[in-house]
């Protein structure tokens, strides 16, 4: 028999340092539950506004199981139920599905519910409000929907905190979006704090646990990453700011939505890989990730623990199963 030379090509090593805590926050995870109990509770469908949480993957199995996205209240047939998102919803939202006699949950975040029952404190005390966040962003339509129109600025950057006029003798105080930056943020309130130095801060930081964790563990593993992954939504605020850490921090990152985003030409051969997740995606897709990853490399998985996480936020009420009619 000849002799044959059998070549087989061996897949370069690759170690994956996957950034702990990641993915799901509680606020998210209470989100999706309430979903799936009011689906159970009220039967199919049952009407979600807006994206319960900014995730595609999150959505299409909440679709399947019967849920019904829509944009605005006035889609929702009169006889069935309505959830609304994990981002909060201005006040006017609840006020027009108690009009109309619909039945609704809401999936608000306790955190989000918590910057807005701060922001209706303040303007009570008589304060205008800087808010701290990014234009557009459902939490912070949901957060100016609680207060007066006029009584709340957008501030979005420290050319905004600098630049804001506000009318002699107002007394102000500022306010947070939940998923911001940890360091954008502290500039902008070191710039608000200089130029006004009588401001009222927040009695606690309201960018939540959730994000400010994932971005330190982000921080202690970028050192040793030559590019990292984020697993996230284009429109996920939480997710976007991962990557800016990273960056920051000289580690080229991308925000991939799932395994097959991943960009192998971008990618190259590092020896390291840094992979993350932001708070609205499902553990599902980090392995899914790693399995497209194993179809080129030889990957070793590493866990970095950075801040073990234990919150559990509680269930609305009338869908737990002692409140069933
Ligand atoms: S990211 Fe923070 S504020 Fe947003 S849902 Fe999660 S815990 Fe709540």
């Amino acid at each position: 028999m000849p002799y044959m030379a059998c070549i087989v090509d061996e897949l370069p090593a690759l170690r994956v340092l996957i950034a702990a805590p990641r993915g799901f926050c509680a606020g998210v995870d209470r989100a999706i539950q309430i979903v799936e109990m009011a689906l159970e509770r009220f039967g199919a469908p049952v009407y979600v506004r807006h994206e319960i949480v900014h995730n595609r993957f999150v959505v299409d199995r909440l679709r399947d199981l019967g849920a019904v996205f829509v944009d605005e209240l006035d889609e929702v047939p009169d006889d069935r139920p309505v959830v609304f998102s994990a981002h909060g919803v201005p006040k006017s939202v609840p006020a027009a599905a108690t009009t109309r006699g619909l039945t609704y949950v809401d999936a608000t975040c306790p955190l989000v519910s918590k910057v807005h029952r701060q922001a209706q404190r303040l303007i009570e005390e008589g304060r205008h409000i800087l808010f701290i966040g990014h234009a557009g962003h459902p939490e912070v339509i949901g957060t100016f929907g609680q207060v007066p129109a006029g009584s709340i600025t957008l501030i979005e950057t420290v050319e905004d905190a600098l630049g804001v006029s506000v009318p002699d003798g107002t007394t102000l105080a500022f306010l947070t979006q939940t998923t911001l930056s940890v360091d954008d943020t502290a500039q902008i309130v070191e710039s608000l704090k200089t130029r006004f130095p009588a401001i009222r801060a927040p009695r606690s930081e309201d960018i939540c646990y959730a994000t400010s964790n994932r971005q330190a563990a982000v921080k202690a593993i970028a050192g040793e990453c030559e590019r990292l992954l984020v697993i996230g939504a284009p429109n996920s605020s939480n997710s976007l700011r991962l990557a800016e850490v990273a960056e920051r921090m000289g580690v080229p990152a991308r925000l991939i939505e799932r395994g097959a985003d991943i960009d192998w030409d971008w990618l190259g051969r590092p020896a390291t890989l840094g992979l993350t997740a932001g708070a609205s995606a499902p553990e599902v897709l980090v392995r899914e990730v790693i399995d497209a990853l194993r179809s080129r490399f030889e990957v070793t998985e590493e866990v970095a623990d950075h801040t073990p996480e234990r919150m559990i936020f509680k269930l609305p009420r009338e869908l737990l199963p002692d409140q069933a009619a």
